[in-house]
């Protein structure tokens, strides 16, 4: 290829990828946002949504480094709601994230997190597992509080010998220390989401119990569905592709990278052509 065809490329952003999936330590993440972008821009990413929990403080700093090394960000926010036994994650894309009323809103999330993790640590006592709340709000610094840094706080205190064993063990799922949060749903959420003029984009669609829950999803008003992530199958991949087809959704796809909090820094491992980036921008 000649160096000016390469050049029309790029300006046709044919050769510009994303990862739309990437934690700060605003939320569960453990890289800060100026990191996640070097991070990008070190593994050829010309874009990369940050998506926290219940969080967009994490966007300044990242469109500031952004702007230094010539990566793109997507704003976003990742919130929860229930359907049945389901703990089910909305993304809401190229939301308003500078609107003071949806930061307030996620600050009252935020807040209802503490005292979710304050009952998580008091159950924790109860089932001989100690730690400190100190510990665990001091781990999640200024982003909201979750259970990988509950996570993080019962290795510290040799309770469990890997990450994956406090979920399994005490906060998973139906295990004893293991408590909801906000009991949003998911039309809710939707709603949140669009009153800021976002896309609510339904994040890993196959971790749900049963597959009914994405068609009900859909009902409910969700625009498009995460396709491809690092822990899809190719199979998967053509399944939700087909349903992003028949159903006219969008369809978005990232590492959900909680900057190696479960082993490796996956950014970039899932690399999004600039056209899905282009659609996710433009729908409404
Ligand atoms: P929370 O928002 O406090 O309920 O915590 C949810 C977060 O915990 C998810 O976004 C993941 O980062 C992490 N998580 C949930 N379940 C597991 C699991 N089984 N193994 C490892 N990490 C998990
Ligand atoms: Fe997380
Ligand atoms: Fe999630
Ligand atoms: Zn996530």
């Amino acid at each position: 290829m000649g160096i000016l065809s390469s050049f029309f490329k790029t300006k046709n952003n044919e050769n510009k990828f994303a990862d739309l999936h990437i934690h700060t330590s605003f939320s569960d993440g453990l890289l800060t946002p100026e990191q996640v972008v070097t991070k990008a821009k070190e593994n050829g990413l010309a874009v990369v949504a940050i998506v926290d929990h219940d969080a967009v403080a994490g966007i300044k700093p990242a469109i500031q480094s952004g702007k230094k090394l010539g990566v793109e960000i997507i704003p976003a926010v990742e919130l929860s709601c229930i359907v049945g036994d389901n703990d089910i994650h909305i993304i809401g894309y190229c939301l308003d994230y500078k609107n003071n009323k949806l930061i307030n809103t996620l600050n009252d999330i935020q807040n209802k997190r503490v005292e979710r993790a304050k009952k998580i640590v008091e159950k924790l006592t109860e089932q001989g597992a100690e730690v400190e709340i100190e510990r665990v709000l001091e781990l999640a610094g200024n982003g909201a509080v979750g259970r990988p840094h509950i996570a993080q706080a019962l290795l510290e205190e040799g309770h469990i010998s890997s990450y994956d064993e406090a979920f399994w063990k005490y906060i998973g799922y139906h295990c004893p220390a293991y408590v909801p949060k906000e009991k949003l749903t998911p039309k809710d959420v939707i709603k949140l989401i669009r009153n800021f003029h976002g896309q609510a984009i339904l994040a890993h669609p196959m971790s749900y119990n049963n597959r009914s829950t994405i068609s009900y999803l859909i009902e409910q008003g969700i625009q498009g569905l995460e396709v491809w992530r690092p822990d899809h199958s190719e199979n998967e991949v053509k399944y939700l592709s087909n349903l992003v087809k028949m159903n006219n959704l969008l369809a978005t796809g990232g590492t959900d990278c909680h900057g190696g909090r479960k082993g490796k820094i996956l950014i970039g491992e899932i690399k999004v052509p600039y056209q899905y980036v282009t659609a996710l921008k433009h729908a409404r």
